[in-house]
Order: C-alpha cells, then sequence, then structure tokens
C-alpha cells in the first residue's frame, strides 16, 4: 500500500482564500442596519450579530473580552499554535509576498522548497515586488478599518480626503507598516516581537498538538541542543535536510519544540514526500508529546479541555442573555447646584435636577417623567418631549412638595422615565428630594 503525502500548504492556502473572503466580505453584511462586529469610536457605537449597542452600554465587553481570552486558551492548550500557522494575517501575508510575488512572479528564489537562499541579485524584480504588495496592504489596512469605521462611513470619508485627514493618515501608516513588516521584519516579527508567540508554551500540556519530530523512529540529530549526527545509524531520517531547507522560519525541527515554529507544517509535508519513497509515514507529524511517545491517541477530553469549555459556554448564555435583555433607554440624573427653592411663601419646596434621556433603541420615540413618590410631582418640563433612535437629550426636570418635616431633610424617592407610544421603553432610577432644615422650614412657616 502507498502511503499518502501529506499537502498541508495547499490545505492552508486554501483556508486562507476562504478566510480571507469571510473578513473582507463581513463588515459589508448588515440587518436593519446593524453590522455583524462594529465598534465604532466615532457614533460610540458597538453592534454585535446585528445589534446596536451604545458605547454607554458596554456591560457585553467583559463578556467578550472574557470569552475571547478563554477561547485563546482553550484552542492553544487544544491544538498549539494554530492560529499561527492558519489564521494570522503575518502568515497569510508572508505566503502572499515570499511564496507568490517574490518566488513565482519575480523568480527571486530557486523555488518554494528552498527558503534559506538569499534572494537572488535582481535590484529591479525586488523593487517591483514590494510596489506590487503595497496596494494589497491598503486593502488590508481598509479591511481593518472597515470593523471601526463602516465602509458606507469609510468610502464617503475618502471622498473628501482634506476633511478626513486623521483617516487618511491612518490608513497611510497602517499600509506601510504591513509592507515594512512583511517585506522587512518577515518572520522574525513571529521570533522576536508577537507577544502570543512568547505566552502559549504556558498553555501547552503533554497532549497539546503541534509539529513533532518522531526521534524514536528517524534517531537522534540533536542532543542538549547541539548537533551530533547528520543521519543516524539505524534511524529512518536520511539527512536530506528537506525539512530545514523548507521551513520560513529557519530552524531545523528535529532539535525539539522552538519559540520560532509557527507550526506551518511544511516540513511535514517535505518530510512525507522523502519518506514516501520508503513507503513509510512522515517522521514529522502534526501530534502530542504524548501521542509520540506512548502512541496512544489523541485526547481531546482532558480535565483542562473540558473546565475552558464550560466557561465559554456560560459566557456565551450570559453574552445573549444580556443581548437579549439589552436596555432601550438609559437615564442619568445629576442635581443642580441649588439644593431647593421655595415656593408660596414657604409652603411648596421645589429641587431642580439635569436630566439626560437617552434613547438607545432604534426608533424614535416621545418621553416623559413622572415621579413614583405620592408627595411629590414633576412640575418641569410640562410635556412630553421627543428623542430621536440613538440620540440624547438634556432635560431640566424640576420635582415639587409640599414643604413638611422630614427625617435628615431628605427622602430617597423614585423616577420613571418611559416612552408614551412604547410601554416596553422605560427605565426606573433612584435619587433624593431635599427638604429645608427644620428651623428654616420654621421660618419660612412664621
Ligand atoms: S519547523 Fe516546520 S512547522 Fe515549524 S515553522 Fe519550520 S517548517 Fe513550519
Ligand atoms: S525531511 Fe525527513 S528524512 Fe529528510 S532530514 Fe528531515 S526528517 Fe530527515
Amino acid at each position: 500500500m502507498m502511503l499518502r503525502i501529506t499537502n498541508y500548504f495547499k490545505k492552508r492556502v486554501v483556508f486562507y482564500a476562504i478566510l480571507t473572503c469571510i473578513i473582507f466580505i463581513t463588515p459589508f453584511i448588515r440587518i436593519n442596519g446593524n453590522h455583524l462586529f462594529l465598534l465604532s469610536f466615532d457614533k460610540k457605537m458597538l453592534n454585535l450579530f446585528f445589534v446596536s449597542f451604545n458605547t454607554n452600554e458596554l456591560y457585553l465587553m467583559p463578556f467578550l473580552l472574557i470569552m475571547m481570552f478563554v477561547f485563546i486558551f482553550f484552542i492553544t492548550n487544544l491544538l498549539g499554535r494554530v492560529w499561527c500557522a492558519w489564521s494570522c494575517p503575518q502568515t497569510i501575508f508572508r505566503v502572499i509576498f515570499r511564496d507568490l510575488i517574490q518566488t513565482k512572479i519575480f523568480k527571486l528564489y530557486g523555488g518554494r522548497k528552498n527558503k534559506q537562499n538569499n534572494a537572488r541579485d535582481k535590484i529591479f524584480a525586488k523593487i517591483f515586488s514590494v510596489a506590487l504588495f503595497y496596494p494589497i496592504s491598503i486593502i488590508a489596512a481598509s479591511n481593518f478599518l472597515w470593523y471601526f469605521i463602516p465602509p458606507e462611513d469609510f468610502f464617503a470619508y475618502i471622498k473628501e480626503p482634506s476633511e478626513h485627514l486623521i483617516l487618511i493618515g491612518i490608513l497611510f501608516f497602517l499600509s506601510l507598516f504591513i509592507t515594512f513588516d512583511i517585506t522587512y521584519i518577515k518572520e522574525n516579527f513571529c521570533a522576536y516581537i508577537c507577544p502570543y508567540a512568547r505566552i502559549q508554551s504556558v498553555m501547552f500540556d503533554n497532549d497539546t498538538k503541534s509539529v513533532i519530530y518522531d526521534e524514536s523512529r528517524g534517531g537522534i540529530i540533536y542532543k542538549d541542543g547541539l548537533k551530533v549526527s547528520k543521519k543516524p545509524v539505524g534511524g529512518e531520517c536520511i539527512g536530506c535536510e528537506a525539512c530545514v531547507k523548507v521551513c520560513p522560519t529557519h530552524i531545523d525541527i528535529r532539535k525539539g519544540m522552538q519559540l520560532d515554529c509557527i507550526n506551518c507544517l511544511e516540513c511535514a509535508d517535505a518530510c512525507s514526500s522523502v519518506q514516501a519513497r520508503f513507503n513509510r509515514p512522515s517522521l514529522i507529524s502534526w501530534s502530542s508529546t504524548k501521542e509520540i511517545k506512548t502512541k496512544e491517541k489523541y485526547n481531546l477530553l482532558r480535565p483542562r479541555t473540558i473546565i475552558y469549555v464550560v466557561v465559554l459556554i456560560a459566557m456565551f448564555i450570559g453574552l445573549v442573555y444580556k443581548a437579549e435583555h439589552k436596555e432601550t433607554m438609559l437615564l442619568n440624573i445629576n442635581r443642580t447646584t441649588e439644593l431647593y427653592s421655595l415656593e408660596d411663601d414657604g409652603k411648596i419646596v421645589n429641587n431642580a435636577y439635569l436630566v439626560l434621556f437617552h434613547n438607545t433603541s432604534d426608533k424614535d420615540h416621545r418621553f416623559y417623567i413622572q415621579s413614583l413618590d405620592d408627595d411629590i410631582k414633576v412640575i418641569k418640563p410640562k410635556k412630553d418631549f421627543r428623542v430621536k433612535a440613538g440620540e440624547k437629550v438634556k432635560q431640566i426636570v424640576v420635582l415639587s412638595s409640599e414643604n413638611k418635616k422630614v427625617k435628615k431633610h431628605h427622602k430617597h424617592i423614585k423616577l420613571k422615565a418611559y416612552a408614551l407610544d412604547d410601554e416596553k421603553v422605560f427605565t426606573i432610577q433612584d435619587t433624593i428630594f431635599i427638604y429645608p432644615k427644620e428651623k428654616k422650614w420654621k421660618e419660612k412657616k412664621k
């Protein structure tokens, strides 16, 4: 039976194409004017799963952040650096620049399978390859910005560049940075700059999937980090170094797990072709340390992964519950500097408040406010007022009460603000109503 030669590179390229389409198209999809994900600092708005939230309602953010971190821990513990090889923009752009533009189009390297040679001395080809990549950087930078400035606004803004110099500046510097990173910093970004590469090893255990050279079959090449053999006697490794030549981060995986390894599996593909000639499986595979050592099956359900899944489900339920019970209006009550004013020879006491009505729903409403305390009435505003969808209106609200003696000269009261045209839109908030101190009260009463 002939063994199947692995082609992880082809699978990765197909995956990159699908992922790129999703990331590119997503900002254009809208339902009722809301995006799947949009964090607009400009409009102080968060769109999540096609529901719009105001930045005053960022109670969803803790759920999202915890979910994001737990998901990173979970996926890293389960599948190692799967993000680096299959989804990281750095890796995707490096494949486009190095393997497509430099190698295939401009023939700057001998071939994709040997990445250790220096680029050929073709100065114009080098300049043109960077020039060809720059428009890709502009598209990538724009695509990134569409998650913060929706495409409908983005394209309107760039039609008037003089009016939106900050946006044009951000776009320019972001695209320059992408080009500089991909064409000059290269994989050094993964090895020396990326924080994820540094912290991920603490999330690994013996069951974590990773790119591993099977020393028990191939033979010992390195001992304590030093090369002791090129072609071990009795081992299946033939010392061809196809796995080393193909590596984009210029390492030898036979040395063991290394920080620079982005788990791209190109070394596994290379070894798979070599070993297929001897009808043997690749010496390098995507396995766990335990699988290699004990030949046991990969263990998916482990205490750590189960805990991560439970936390993720709990956070998701919390997120959906909070999103379903989204506030349709917000109220911010502030007292004015004057404690109270007296009327009708001191028989009536008034308190004034500066109240911010925020219509967080997607419809315009007519609002009014009422006191839920029988002794206290709203005397201003006299009429209801309109607040447009998503907008805020400030109103001076004056409450009035018969001047009487109360404990500690103030009373805790509740104010209800509501939409006259939709009984579901309302909020109730606490505040205090101040009465004059007893001495003043008596003086006025005389
Ligand atoms: S060692 Fe293998 S998996 Fe790791 S970066 Fe190099 S080629 Fe990719
Ligand atoms: S490609 Fe396989 S056989 Fe060749 S050096 Fe690497 S591990 Fe050994």
